[in-house]
């Protein structure tokens, strides 16, 4: 279930998906001020669709600002605070 918690529970990562309930529809990625969410390339989900990601090397750039937790119609991000 997608929520914001504390980061300590997960390392490196400000922002997840649930890539099996992702439809890959971009509105995360189009909604991110710092243009960090892209859909992946390399791979598809068990329903067909290129889940969205953050790519490692940009894990830092997210500010928590939780604006693509709140677009995504099926509550499938979860992001860390700080
Ligand atoms: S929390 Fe904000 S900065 Fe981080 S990935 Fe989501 S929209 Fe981008
Ligand atoms: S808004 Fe949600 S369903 Fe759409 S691509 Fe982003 S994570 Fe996937």
């Amino acid at each position: 279930m997608a929520e914001v918690k504390d980061k300590t529970e997960v390392q490196n990562k400000k922002m997840v998906v649930d890539e099996e309930r992702c439809k890959g529809c971009g509105l995360c990625v189009n909604v991110c001020p710092v243009e960090i969410i892209e859909n992946a390339e390399d791979r598809i989900n068990q329903n067909g669709y290129h889940p969205a990601e953050i790519k490692p090397e940009n894990q830092d750039k997210c500010t928590s600002c939780t604006q693509c937790y709140q677009i995504c119609p099926d509550v499938c991000i979860t992001v860390y605070k700080e």
